[in-house]
């Protein structure tokens, strides 16, 4: 019988079911490498959990995940090197964000000039 996490591409590669090139990894988030870099560096920090499909989802007892996110989103730009150059923290939220895979993540972009506004 197929469940939510196995039909989840992120759920399937946390799993180790699908190769992801990981990055960093704890307790609580994967990053890997994303398949599709829109900047030299793109990674996607990833919960472990599949409990929340956006942020829409998140309430009061998500907090502490929420930030745990950001604070690994600063760690993984130091460890990739664009920290001092610069980088992006994205979270797609929906159709019109251009979400297109219903499991929380974080983007992490750098490595190179990021126009603002985005697109
Ligand atoms: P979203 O559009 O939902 O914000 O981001 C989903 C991201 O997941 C996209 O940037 C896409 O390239 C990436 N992605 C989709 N499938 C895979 C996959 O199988 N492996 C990896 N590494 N990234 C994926
Ligand atoms: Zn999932």
């Amino acid at each position: 019988m197929e469940n939510i996490e196995q039909s989840c591409i992120f759920c399937s590669i946390i799993a180790g079911d699908v190769p992801g090139e990981v990055v960093y990894h704890d307790d609580q988030v994967v990053a890997i490498k994303d398949a599709n870099p829109q900047a030299p560096v793109h990674v996607l920090l990833i919960p472990r959990e599949h409990n929340l499909e956006s942020l829409n989802d998140a309430s009061k007892l998500d907090v502490s995940l929420l930030g745990h996110l950001l604070y690994t989103a600063a760690k993984v730009a130091n460890q990739m090197d664009i920290a001092e150059s610069g980088y992006r923290v994205v979270i797609n939220n929906a159709e019109a964000a251009g979400q297109s895979v219903p499991h929380l993540h974080v983007h992490v972009l750098g490595g190179r000039h990021l126009a603002w506004p985005p697109g």
